[in-house]
């Protein structure tokens, strides 16, 4: 083995995502992790041997999209582009393949060569780390063989799949008893590949009129569907909370998250140790739900993507009861920890877009937006993509920000997101993106 290369030091605007010092002009990365930040001259005189290199741009930290099923989004990706066609291309053609999952049973050797195609296509956006939000069985053994051979690029956190319901799990007492199986839980792992919560579905979708809401979806009183019983479900956090595992639950509607919030606070300590999410969570959460569990620390996960994508669906079907869709303002407010992410590849995922959207609150095909009540400011849009979703990843130590002891994992940008007009973000461009010291997009490399 050859010696740890030397330092070098970066010279660019830096947004740190680091409350105590928000800007910097320069950082040093020594051994793939951050060893300096600040001025210029200090950075130089804390690192005094270091090479030196001037960036055209600005540096953030890397994006983590904090619910993108990203094997599934690289086994599409082999159907759909070539190992020649950019990000841009892929995310048309994800757009055009909405509704095809993907394939169903690929051979394993697709599954490291669907992330050898999709971590340089995400890492163009600027993402350094992602959360998986449904990892099946086959899934996470893809992703211990790519991480084995050296090929995981991408950090990744994995939240087994229980679907309950199914011949592999056909009750709680399966899932549990699967869960019991190992011996690891929540949090093992490397700064690589690391297991998330458990992920589980408490209701369905909105547009199917499945989503679980307090109010019925109309006249017929319907109010959507439950896929565990409250006795279930309240079992099974217990238990995760008792043994060491995360829960993350899929709960679209208001009545689902209230569901949430009754069973996640049996669980205690565990709901914020263990990074417990609320996922998409926005229609119609009632505010006393919200703040009980921003209170025991339920991480809020959500995606602007799929209010992006369903809005103007949600409109038709529920008139001005659409219009506080997605509160992420409501969810900032009541002080939970704000993940955002896309739930691509099946919802447009390009961050750029994504945090544009929060802010302006804009849906596909309309030129009315959603209520600005809910909306948020860049800066919280992107501690949504950083220090919230490294937090959600278990790794708020070691990731989402640009200071000194943290993993090299940043992005050059063509301009400062928080500077730029609103609709200017769209288009920034990422000139490089580095992860653990290694260029994996763009720069000179
Ligand atoms: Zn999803």
């Amino acid at each position: 083995m050859s010696a740890v290369a030397p330092a070098t030091v970066y010279v660019a605007p830096i947004v740190t995502m680091d409350a105590a010092a928000p800007d910097a002009e320069a950082f040093a990365v020594h051994g793939g992790r951050i060893v300096a930040v600040g001025t210029v001259d200090a950075v130089r005189t804390a690192v005094p041997d270091a090479g030196l290199e001037e960036l055209d741009g600005v540096v953030l930290p890397g994006l983590i999209d904090a619910h993108m099923h990203m094997e599934r989004a690289g086994l599409k990706a082999l159907d759909y582009v070539s190992d020649e066609d950019d990000v841009d291309t892929y995310m048309q053609r994800m757009r055009d393949s909405f509704h095809d999952d993907g394939p169903e049973d690929p051979p394993f050797e697709d599954r490291i060569r669907a992330l050898e195609r999709v971590q340089p296509l995400l890492h163009s956006l600027g993402i350094t780390g992602v959360i998986d939000p449904a990892v099946t069985i086959d899934e996470m053994r893809g992703y211990q063989e790519a991480h084995r051979r050296g090929l995981l690029t991408m950090r990744t956190v994995a939240m087994p799949f229980l679907d309950i319901g199914t011949p592999r799990f056909p009750d709680v007492d399966a899932a549990i008893e699967h869960l019991d199986g190992t011996g690891v839980s929540t949090g093992f792992g490397d700064d690589m590949l690391r297991i998330g919560p458990i992920k589980v579905y408490a209701d369905g979708e909105a547009l199917k009129g499945q989503a679980l809401l307090e109010q019925p979806w109309d006249d017929s009183g319907y109010t959507g569907l439950q896929r565990l019983s409250d006795d279930d479900f309240t079992r099974l956090v217990e238990w995760c909370g008792a043994h060491g595992w995360g829960v993350g639950t899929h709960a679209v509607g208001g009545g689902a998250v209230a569901l949430l919030a009754r069973a996640y606070a049996t669980a205690g300590d565990a709901v914020a140790a263990r990074r417990f999410q609320a996922i998409h969570a926005y229609l119609e959460p009632g505010d006393a739900a919200i703040r009980a569990l921003a209170e025991i620390g339920t991480i809020a996960s959500l995606q602007p993507s799929i209010i992006w994508h369903n809005g103007a669906g949600l409109r038709a079907k529920l008139g001005d009861r659409a219009e506080s869709a997605n509160p992420v303002r409501s969810w900032l407010d009541a002080g939970a920890v704000l993940a955002l992410g896309s739930d691509g590849p099946f919802f447009a995922f390009d961050p750029r877009h994504l945090m544009w959207q929060t802010i302006t609150r804009r849906i596909a095909g309309e030129d009315e937006p959603l209520s600005m009540a809910e909306a948020i400011t860049i800066e919280e849009a992107l501690a949504g993509y950083t220090t919230g979703a490294a937090y959600a990843s278990l790794a708020e130590r070691d990731r989402g920000a640009i200071r000194v002891g943290m993993l090299a994992d940043w992005a050059l940008w063509s301009d400062d997101p928080r500077t730029v007009a609103t609709d200017d973000l769209r288009t920034l461009a990422v000139r490089r993106t580095d992860v653990g010291g290694r260029t994996v997009h763009g720069g000179d490399s």
